[in-house]
């Protein structure tokens, strides 16, 4: 197995990669909470991680690669655990039941991550699915003496783990800051100490989505997920263990310390945190207002977007970039992305043509290996793409007649791109939509103005029945202050 170097989030460093039992590796990483549309910084995350689960893949483990669903016990506020369950609270603004939302939302992620090209976990459980595998945990952690129970919620206690554990071993916070930085919110002052947070919470009547437990009908906590999942699924102990970096000051946090405080293990030897993909340096969320979605970006249905980009480009245009560096957003980054995949696009085809020379002028063994260098230096894309662009300059001169390549050499190019543009990148070079979509939104366009004109002219038959037509062929119509938009 080639020396594979991975950032550990734990360590603060570089280590070599050394699986527990190999060639078997167990990865973990947190999935998406399923109230909303994945944006584009969720599709970052799961787009690295999909990297690398396809390299570890490429180089000989046999991964188990388990990402969630969640579906219950996330709550709203910075930290996911105050206020109300965001699915529950969608499903009642919505007037659907929880499982509806839950649908909807975990399909349309699925799809997104196919348009993507990105490979299916090995296994994608949900919170629902684990209630009693939680209340296990739960239970086991209150006998271990780090949680306790007041009027039929679990809260788990920091201050009491603290004490004997490195709680902030993940980020290398202070205690005292993170006290300091921690207000009690209403409703709260049950807790021991301001920290502490629940691993289930007594749920009221009123509640969507509640369960019988010991405790009185509840719901679990938001952190208790994964670990009951990973457990389950990986063992106490497994190899890696993936989110973005926001998960890391909280999720992540309260993870490692049920986890320690349950069985007495750390759960992953290697914590793998993505960065943020940002909007003018702000992180794109959902909250913040500034996200992009999958499907404004393939269409191009966006006030800030000149055109649609097929995925291919969108995910070039990210790995580009390490998965560990903040990655800006914009019109200008996505055409210039565009470019780049095209020139790779067109060597590859160029490729195929090629007429092999006696003697070789290039040395390809020696990109090969730097693409490998650059793979097992953390997973290093952004130093690969820049080996890959001196493949398409060695391949066009060859074309010109200006470089020599020997039948090898050919080969070996071939084999680069098969197995690092198309393997490990899980790029590909046929239009799947992008096109299409650039296309229908044109179109689109066209029916909504000569709907917009129909209702200036006062002629609503004609503006009602191009809106039911547009509807019963799958487009939804968003009609604002600003003008009507659509999706799929
Ligand atoms: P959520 O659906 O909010 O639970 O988030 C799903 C995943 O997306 C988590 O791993 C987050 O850390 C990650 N994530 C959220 N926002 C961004 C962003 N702007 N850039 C990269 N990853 C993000
Ligand atoms: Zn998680």
């Amino acid at each position: 197995m080639q020396k594979l170097l991975l950032y550990n989030t734990l360590s603060r460093k570089k280590e070599e990669f050394k699986a527990i039992n190999p060639p078997f590796v167990g990865m973990y990483v947190c999935g998406p909470t399923v109230y909303s549309d994945v944006h584009l910084g969720n599709c970052r995350t799961f787009i690295s991680f999909d990297l690398i689960y396809r390299y570890l893949t490429h180089i000989g483990y046999k991964v188990r690669y388990v990402r969630n669903i969640t579906d219950a016990g996330h709550l709203e506020g910075e930290a996911g655990d105050q206020g109300e369950d965001k699915i529950s609270k969608k499903a009642k603004l919505q007037q659907l039941e929880p499982m509806e939302i839950v649908q909807q939302y975990t399909f349309g992620f699925r799809e997104v991550m196919r348009l993507f090209n990105t490979l299916p976990p090995s296994i994608e459980p949900t919170a629902t699915g684990h209630i009693i595998e939680q209340q296990i945990i739960a239970e086991q952690i209150i006998k271990n003496g780090y949680a306790y129970e007041v009027n039929g919620t679990v809260y788990f206690d920091v201050e009491k783990f603290a004490k004997e554990h490195n709680y902030t071993a993940l980020t290398g916070r202070k205690l005292e800051e993170l006290l300091e930085n921690t207000r009690e919110l209403d409703g709260q002052e049950e807790k021991k100490g301001r920290l502490d947070f629940a691993l289930w919470i007594k749920a009221k009547p009123e509640h969507l989505m509640q369960w019988r437990s010991n405790w009185g009908q509840g719901f679990p906590g938001w952190h208790i997920e994964c670990s009951a999942m990973s457990t389950k699924y990986l063992g106490e102990n497994f190899d890696i263990h993936g989110g973005g970096m926001d998960l890391a000051p909280t999720h992540h946090t309260n993870e490692i310390a049920q986890n320690i405080a349950y069985c007495g293990k750390q759960p992953a030897n290697y914590w793998m945190h993505t960065n943020m993909l940002t909007v003018n340096g702000q992180k794109m969320s959902k909250s913040l207002g500034n996200s992009f979605l999958p499907q404004e970006l393939f269409t191009g249905n966006h006030s800030l977007l000149s055109k649609g980009f097929n995925p291919m480009v969108v995910k070039f245009f990210m790995l580009q970039t390490h998965y560990r560096s903040t990655l800006d957003f914009s019109n200008e980054a996505l055409g210039a992305a565009e470019k780049g995949f095209n020139r790779i696009a067109e060597a590859f085809k160029t490729l195929k043509g090629l007429k092999a020379n006696d003697s070789s002028s290039e040395n390809i063994p020696e990109i090969q290996k730097a693409c490998y260098d650059a793979m097992n230096d953390d997973f290093n894309t952004s130093v690969l793409i820049a080996h890959l662009f001196e493949t398409v300059r060695i391949i066009n001169s060859a074309n010109d007649g200006k470089t020599k390549l020997t039948q090898a050499d050919i080969d070996l190019l071939n084999k680069i791109y098969s197995d690092f543009v198309l393997d490990v990148c899980g790029l590909k070079f046929e239009e799947e939509g992008g096109e299409a979509l650039t296309v229908l939104d044109k179109i689109v366009k066209v029916v909504l103005e000569m709907r917009a004109k129909a209702k200036a002219d006062k002629n609503f038959a004609l503006s009602d029945e191009l809106r039911n037509k547009l509807t019963e062929s799958g487009i939804k119509i968003k009609d604002s202050k600003e003008g009507s938009n659509w999706t799929l």
